[in-house]
C-alpha cells in the first residue's frame, strides 16, 4: 500500500463519525465489548493508551492484561463467579473462550497464562477487519456511541473530563496487588503441593503451599506489622492534581496483608492463612497457618501468593517474605504493590441498560461502573457492547433480568445507596430471593440459583 493511501485511510479513521462505534480503553471490558461489537458488523475504534501512557500496575503493550492474579475464580456451578462464567458462556463470550483456552491448573477456578491470554486477545483484535486500534491516551469523549472502559486506573486527564461529563467527581479507593515468585525459588523440602481437602493419600495438587508452625506465624505478623510501607504520597498528589479522592480507603476484599496483620494478630491465620482441608505431608499434620502459591503461568514456573496483596516497600517484602518458611531464597519475579482505583457514581449516573441516564449514547463497562472483577468487567464490556448494538440499530437496550447474576450486578451498581457505594463482586446476595415453600441448605439454594439463572437467561435469549 502506497504512503498516500495510509494517509487517506488515517485521515478518514480520524473524521468525526467514521466508526459505528468508540470503544474507550482496551482492558478486559473493551476488549470483549470491541469483539462482541465486531461480531454484530459495527466499524469499531478501540482506543487504548498504552504503550504511550502507562498506568503504573500493567507491565505489557497487550490488551487485556490482567494486573494482578492469573485467576477468573471460580468454575463451580453452584458458586457465583461460576454461574457468571454459565452466563458468559450462554451469550458467546470471546474473553472466557480464550480463558479457557490458555488455562492453568488451579483447582476448581479458571486461572490462564497470563501472556498467552492477552496475546491471543489481542492478536484477535488486531486481525478483525471491522476493529481499528488507536494507541493514544482519549481526553475527550467523541460524539455517536461510545463505550467508556477505562478501568480502575483510568488515566487522570481522562479522569477530569468523566469528572465534567457526569457533573460530578470520580471516587477514588485503594487496592493492592501480590507478588510473584519463581517456581525455581522455592524449597519443596518445607513447601508441599496440596489443594484444600484433597485426599491426603493422593500426591500431587494445584497450590503449592507454605506451612508455619504457631511460633513462625506470630513472629511473622510481628515482622510484618512493624515493615515499612510504601507511603501513599504519590497518589495522593496525582489526586489532588486531578480529581476528588473520596477517602483513601482500602477496599475490604482486597485488603493488605499488613493492614489485616495489624486488626489482630490471628486475623491472617482466618482469612488468607487460613490452614483449612491441608495436612502437610511432611509432619503428617494441619500446619497453624499456610500461604499458599497458585501457578501463574502454563510453563509452570512462576507463582503467585494467594490472597498476600501488599504494600510494604520491595527490600521490605524480600526481607519479610523471605521468613516464610519455604520462601528463604525466593526470588521475586513481581513485588507486590497499592494501585489507585476508579469508579462512577452509577447508582446516580447508570440505567441497568450501562448508558448514562443523562446521555444514552454513552456506556460505562468494566470496574469502572463499580462492578469488582476480572469476569465481572468482562461481562458488562459483553452487555455494554450488546447494548450499543442495539441502540445504534435502532432496537430498545437490553435489562438482564435480575436472577441471572450479571442482570443483578446491573441492578445492584444502579441501584445501590450511593453513600454506601461500594465495587461489588458477583455473589449470590445480590439475587432475588427463591421464595420456597420448604427450608433449603446452602448449596441447594446455591444450585437453584444456578439453575435459575441459566434457564432466565435461556428463555431471554430465545425472545430477542
Ligand atoms: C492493580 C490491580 C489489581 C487487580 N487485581 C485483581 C485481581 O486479582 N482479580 C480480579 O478479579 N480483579 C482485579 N482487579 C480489578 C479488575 O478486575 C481489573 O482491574 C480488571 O482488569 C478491570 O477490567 P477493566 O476492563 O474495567 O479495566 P482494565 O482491564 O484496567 O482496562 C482498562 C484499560 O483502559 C486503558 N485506559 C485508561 N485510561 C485510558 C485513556 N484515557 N485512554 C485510553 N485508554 C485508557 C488502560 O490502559 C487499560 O488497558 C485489579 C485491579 C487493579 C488495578
Amino acid at each position: 500500500m502506497t504512503d498516500a493511501l495510509f494517509a487517506v485511510i488515517e485521515c478518514l479513521h480520524s473524521m468525526k463519525n467514521f466508526y459505528d462505534l468508540t470503544i474507550i480503553g482496551g482492558g478486559l471490558a473493551g476488549s470483549e465489548a470491541a469483539l462482541q461489537a465486531a461480531k454484530w458488523g459495527l466499524n469499531v475504534q478501540l482506543i487504548e493508551m498504552r504503550p504511550t501512557v502507562t498506568t503504573g500496575a500493567h507491565i505489557s503493550n497487550n490488551l487485556a492484561e490482567l494486573v494482578c492474579s492469573n485467576s477468573l475464580g471460580s468454575t463451580l456451578p453452584d458458586r457465583a463467579p461460576g454461574v457468571l462464567k454459565q452466563e458468559l458462556r450462554q451469550m458467546g463470550s470471546y474473553l472466557l473462550d480464550f480463558a479457557e483456552k490458555t488455562s492453568v491448573p488451579a483447582g476448581r477456578a479458571l486461572a490462564v497464562d497470563r501472556n498467552m491470554f492477552s496475546q491471543l486477545v489481542t492478536d484477535r483484535l488486531s486481525a478483525s477487519s471491522n476493529i481499528h486500534i488507536t494507541r493514544e491516551e482519549a481526553n475527550t469523549i467523541p460524539d455517536g456511541a461510545v463505550i467508556i472502559a477505562t478501568g480502575p486506573l483510568t488515566s487522570l486527564n481522562f479522569s477530569k473530563t468523566i469528572s465534567e461529563l457526569t457533573g460530578e467527581d470520580a471516587l477514588h479507593f485503594y487496592d493492592a496487588i501480590a507478588p510473584i515468585i519463581n517456581f525455581e525459588s522455592i524449597n519443596l523440602n518445607i513447601a508441599f503441593r496440596a489443594s484444600r481437602y484433597q485426599n491426603v493419600e493422593s500426591s500431587g495438587g494445584d497450590y503449592i503451599n507454605l506451612p508455619f508452625t504457631k511460633a513462625e506465624y506470630y513472629h511473622f505478623v510481628e515482622l510484618l506489622t512493624a515493615a515499612k510501607r510504601i507511603p501513599l504520597r504519590s497518589f495522593e498528589l496525582e489526586v489532588e492534581k486531578g480529581v476528588r479522592a473520596g477517602a483513601h480507603e482500602f477496599f475490604e476484599g482486597c485488603l493488605p496483608v499488613e493492614i489485616l496483620a495489624q486488626r489482630g494478630q490471628d486475623s491472617l491465620a482466618f482469612g488468607p492463612m487460613r490452614p483449612v482441608g491441608l495436612t502437610d505431608p511432611h509432619t503428617n499434620s494441619r500446619p497453624f497457618a499456610v500461604i499458599q502459591l497458585r501457578q501463574d503461568n502454563l510453563v509452570g514456573n512462576l507463582y503467585n501468593m494467594v490472597g498476600f496483596q501488599t504494600n510494604l516497600t520491595y527490600g521490605e517484602q524480600i526481607r519479610v517474605f523471605r521468613n516464610i518458611p519455604g520462601l528463604e531464597h525466593a526470588e521475586f519475579e513481581r513485588f507486590g504493590q497499592m494501585h489507585r482505583n476508579t469508579f462512577i457514581s452509577s447508582p446516580k449516573l447508570l440505567l441497568p441498560t450501562l448508558q448514562l441516564r443523562d446521555r444514552p449514547n454513552i456506556f460505562f463497562a468494566g470496574q469502572i461502573t463499580g462492578v469488582e472483577g476480572y469476569a465481572g468487567s468482562i461481562a458488562t464490556g459483553l452487555l455494554a457492547s450488546w447494548n450499543a448494538s442495539r441502540l445504534i440499530n435502532n432496537q430498545p437496550p437490553l435489562t438482564l433480568p435480575e436472577t441471572t447474576i450479571l442482570g443483578a450486578l446491573c441492578h445492584y451498581i444502579t441501584h445501590a445507596d450511593l453513600s454506601n457505594f461500594q465495587p461489588m463482586k458477583a455473589n449470590f446476595g445480590i439475587l432475588p430471593p427463591l421464595h420456597l415453600d420448604r427450608k433449603a441448605g446452602k448449596l441447594e439454594r446455591a444450585q437453584l440459583y444456578s439453575e435459575r439463572s441459566s434457564k432466565d437467561l435461556k428463555i431471554f435469549m430465545e425472545n430477542l
